[in-house]
Formats: structure tokens, C-alpha cells, sequence
């Protein structure tokens, strides 16, 4: 792959579109202060990550600028994507577009354009992963995205109409409050729940099981035997890490009698789905979503390919695990096919929805709704899902009472990952859905920090008298003239 340096001249390209579609360019949130006269923020990004990143940039673009974004993780390191997404390329086609919201210059096809040149972009098959570390990274920095790494949030509650939360700076230890009018939960796939395990791994040594969200040493699995349960894309990615690791055999588990091989995400990445499901009546939305969220995400076709170079690779369908035992260092996993042994096994079996597992969410979870408050389904016998543990969210992805009345702040507090999915379908944590969902957010944010403004509004507009121009002999400030996204003047008013 030949590098060029046409980054420079991209991110020229960049500020140019970015001031063709400026406009309306004035500051229009009336600025808060708390009791101590500090400047209250507008909206709290909390994850930065790409959907926290995506949201700053529709934020700042629609001139909510008084915001900060924080993550935990190092600078670059935030996401999945360099810790356990043990991919050498997105699962995603290439052609996918997000951050970007419909900016061709800010695309990752342009970015990588500039890079590589057209002729290798074409050629590519899928984007590689650290590729995609690295566009984040420019999409960060060209659009000087307010983020600050290694800032824990920690807790969070209501304060005087706003949301205080408590913040640890990672580097010091200090822990600082920040009050916020909108706080905007952008925390990564799993959220709010955790990544899970099922009980029957509580009955062998945890030594002996990693879960596909962990770090795992793969040099452990030199000339041993390695059992990975669940046949969902990362479960693949793992078996095939532990294979490329030397691993002596590697044997894939799951408990449908059959692979699952057709997407059934690719099915429903188009505009009426992806825009309008929020919109469905709930029997539609649950009937969707129990289709969907029981199935497992099939692996590509190239991880497929990438675990049958190896003839030490197995499948066992239709093998569940039904129990673990610990045997002279081995583990015996019962199973309805027979007993099989491993010396280590892999947890390839996702994540679950819980509010009550969230570090920061839990002390909140008996005042937000869920779907199992608003919705009275009819499970199917054998069903596996945790659909009603999934927050029933309003129409801008904010949390609602359990109770009318009980947790009115709750409004103010938004969530934006894969938690979204029961009420908006696809939305946070995926890329496809991005440039739908992240309008629809910000939309809402701008919608309720004007509402609750209105009498200022009404009042700053009475009170507007600046002329358009002076009159002969007259010093007079005039209507300010326009600035770009960078809040540079461009001289027009
Ligand atoms: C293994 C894997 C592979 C995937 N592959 C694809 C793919 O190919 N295509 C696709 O469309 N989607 C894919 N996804 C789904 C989705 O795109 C990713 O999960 C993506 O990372 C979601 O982005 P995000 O910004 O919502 O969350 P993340 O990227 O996870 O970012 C969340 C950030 O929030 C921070 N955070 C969490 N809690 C706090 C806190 N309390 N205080 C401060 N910071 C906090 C974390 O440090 C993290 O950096 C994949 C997901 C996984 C897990």
C-alpha cells in the first residue's frame, strides 16, 4: 500500500464544506451558572468512542458549543477496536458511512483516499481495523473535538433542574463535579448491562475461561485445547486468535443445530428502517426486535475463511454447554452431543442488558423504565432473550420514569448505545445506523434546550435592536457578522 501526504489538502477540503454548510452560524444557548458562578455545561458526552465523537461534531454543528466530551480510556485507545476486537477488519462493507453524517470530505473513503489513492481503495475488501483507529483519530482531531481522555464519570444525580456528575480524572485521582444540562450516555455496545458469562462458568477456576471482552494472553494456548462457546463474530474472531496461537485444536460450540450464515443486519440497513423504526407502534417494535435479538450476529465470510486454514479448527452445533467440571487440570463440558474436554475455554456469549450492572446507572435503575414496564409481551416457550430488561426510551433517547412523576430529571439523561436498540433499532454502537440516529439525538437535544429557554428567547428577541447599518455621523454596534464552524469570522453578516 503506497502512503501520500494528502491529508493536508483533505482537511482544506474539509474546512471548506464545513463553511459551505455553516449556516445559521450565532451562539444561541444562553449561557448557566451554578451557585458558585461556574459556567453549567450544555450537554455532557460521556464516551468518546465514535458515537460520542459523532455526536460532539452534530453538536457543535448545530451550535451547541458550550459541551465536553470525556472517556476513560487513553487518548486513541477508546472503544473496543485496539483492546478486544480481535478483527484485522471491520465486519462492516467498506462503503459503510457514519461519523462523516453525510460529509464526503469527512468519510473514512476519503480519508483513506487521500492516503492510499483511489486505485488501492478500490482494491480494498474491508477496512482494517487499525485503519479505522486511525480515521477516528483524524476525525477527532480535524474537527478539534473537545474530548479529554483518562476522566472517569463515576456517579451522577439530579441537581436543580440540571445533572451533577462526578468525574475522576484517571491520571490523579481527584474526582471534580461538573454540572450539566443534557448528559448524553454514548458508554460502548454493552451498556448499560455487561459483557456476560453463564452461570455454569462459576464452577470451574476462573484460570481456566477468559470471556471474548477480556484481555487474554493468547500464548497460553500453545499445543493446548481450547473450547470456545457461542458461534457469534467475536466467539469466531477469538477461536481463530487461539488458532493463530498454536493452539492444538480449537472447537467452536453452539447450541443451534445449525450455523447461522445469513446477516440479518444487512437486511434491514436501509432508510425506512433505520430512520423510521423509533416511530413504530410498540407490537411492531417488539415484534422486530425479539426476531432480531435473539438471533446471533453471523461472522463474515472471512473469518470463516480465516478459521478453516487450520485443520485443527472444529464445529460442534447443536452443543450447548450443559455443565463444566474441573478434571486433572482439564475441563469436561457436558453437552446433549456427548462430554468433551478442553484445557481452556472462551465465553463468546455477548453481553446483557441490565440497568442494575451499570456502575453509574445502577443507583437510578428503580426509577427508569423499561420495556417490561410499557409493553406486556407474550414470550415465546424457550425464548432466550433479556428484551424487557432493555430501558424503554422517549423519542430523543432519553430515559423515562417508571413511575410518572417519581424521576422527571431522568429527560435530561440520554442514552446512546446498543441500549437503544428495543426502542430505535439499530442506532448506537453501529456505524450504519449513525447518520440516522445521530440527527435524531441532537435534534432532540437542541429541541429541549430550546423549549426550556423559551422565555429567554422571547425576551432576547424583543430586546434585539442591532441595525444593519449606520447612519451618517452614527457610532452604533451593528448585527454581528457570521463566523464558520471553527467560529472563524467570514466577514459576511
Ligand atoms: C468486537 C466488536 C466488533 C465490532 N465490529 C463492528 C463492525 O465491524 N461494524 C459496526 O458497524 N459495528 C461494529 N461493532 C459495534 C460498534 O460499532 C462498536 O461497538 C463501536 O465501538 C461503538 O461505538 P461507541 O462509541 O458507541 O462505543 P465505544 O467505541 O465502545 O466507546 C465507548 C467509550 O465510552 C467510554 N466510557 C464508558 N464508560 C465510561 C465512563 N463511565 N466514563 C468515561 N468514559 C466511559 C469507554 O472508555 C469507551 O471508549 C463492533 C463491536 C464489537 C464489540
Amino acid at each position: 500500500m503506497i502512503k501520500t501526504s494528502g491529508l493536508p489538502k483533505l482537511e482544506k477540503r474539509v474546512a471548506h464544506d464545513l463553511s459551505i454548510i455553516s449556516y445559521p452560524v450565532n451562539e444561541w444557548i444562553p449561557p448557566k451558572f451554578d451557585e458558585q458562578g461556574q459556567r453549567i455545561l450544555d450537554v455532557l458526552v460521556v464516551g468518546g468512542g465514535q458515537g460520542g465523537l459523532t455526536i460532539a461534531f452534530q453538536l457543535l454543528r448545530e451550535r451547541v458549543q458550550n459541551i465536553r466530551v470525556i472517556d476513560a480510556a487513553e487518548a486513541g485507545q477508546e472503544g473496543p477496536w485496539l483492546n478486544y476486537a480481535r478483527m484485522p477488519t471491520l465486519r462492516s462493507p467498506k462503503e459503510v458511512n457514519g461519523p462523516d453524517l453525510n460529509i464526503p470530505s469527512l468519510a473514512f473513503q476519503a480519508w483513506y483516499e487521500a492516503q492510499f489513492g483511489k486505485l488501492s481503495w478500490k482494491k480494498l475488501n474491508k477496512i482494517p481495523t487499525e485503519l479505522w483507529v486511525n480515521y477516528l483519530k483524524w476525525f477527532r482531531k480535524v474537527l478539534s473535538l473537545p474530548v479529554q481522555n483518562k476522566m472517569k464519570m463515576i456517579a451522577f444525580e439530579p441537581s436543580k433542574g440540571n445533572i451533577k456528575v462526578e468525574i475522576k480524572c484517571l491520571k490523579t485521582g481527584d474526582v471534580k463535579e461538573e454540572i450539566t444540562r443534557k448528559l448524553i450516555l454514548a458508554t460502548g455496545i454493552e451498556t448499560p448491562g455487561r459483557w456476560s458469562a453463564p452461570p455454569i462458568s462459576q464452577k470451574i477456576p476462573k484460570d481456566f475461561w477468559f470471556h471474548t471482552s477480556e484481555k487474554i494472553d493468547f500464548d497460553l494456548f500453545e499445543n493446548k485445547d481450547v473450547a470456545v462457546l457461542g458461534a457469534g463474530a467475536s466467539a469466531m474472531d477469538n477461536a481463530v486468535m487461539a488458532l493463530e496461537a498454536k493452539a492444538s485444536e480449537v472447537t467452536v460450540y453452539c447450541r443451534r443445530s445449525e450455523l447461522q450464515r445469513v446477516q440479518p443486519f444487512k437486511w434491514l440497513s436501509f432508510p425506512g428502517f433505520l430512520r423510521h423504526f423509533s416511530e413504530l407502534k410498540d407490537e411492531w417494535r417488539w415484534k422486530f426486535m425479539s426476531y432480531l435479538l435473539t438471533l446471533r450476529e453471523a461472522f463474515p465470510k472471512e473469518t470463516w475463511d480465516r478459521a478453516n486454514r487450520f485443520k485443527e479448527f472444529n464445529i460442534q452445533t447443536g452443543a450447548g454447554w450443559e455443565d463444566l467440571r474441573l478434571n486433572d487440570e482439564r475441563v469436561a463440558i457436558s453437552t446433549k452431543k456427548g462430554t468433551f474436554e478442553a484445557d481452556f475455554l472462551i465465553f463468546g456469549t455477548g453481553f446483557s442488558i441490565d440497568l442494575t450492572h451499570s456502575e453509574e446507572l445502577s443507583p437510578h435503575a428503580h426509577l427508569i423504565a423499561l420495556w417490561s414496564d410499557k409493553f406486556k409481551e407474550t414470550r415465546k416457550e424457550g425464548e432466550e432473550s433479556n428484551l424487557q430488561s432493555y430501558p424503554y426510551l422517549g423519542d430523543g433517547f432519553q430515559f423515562l420514569e417508571k413511575l410518572p412523576g417519581s424521576a422527571i430529571w431522568l429527560k435530561n439523561v440520554h442514552l446512546f448505545s446498543f441500549g437503544a436498540t428495543m426502542s430505535f433499532g439499530p442506532s448506537g454502537a453501529s456505524i450504519n445506523a449513525m447518520k440516522f440516529a445521530v440527527p435524531k439525538l441532537v435534534n432532540a437535544i437542541t429541541r429541549d434546550l430550546f423549549l426550556e429557554d423559551i422565555d429567554h428567547h422571547f425576551e432576547s428577541m424583543s430586546s434585539y435592536n442591532l441595525p444593519e447599518f449606520s447612519l451618517p455621523g452614527e457610532k452604533t454596534e451593528l448585527a454581528p457578522a457570521t463566523t464558520d464552524f471553527y467560529g472563524k469570522k467570514v466577514g459576511s453578516k
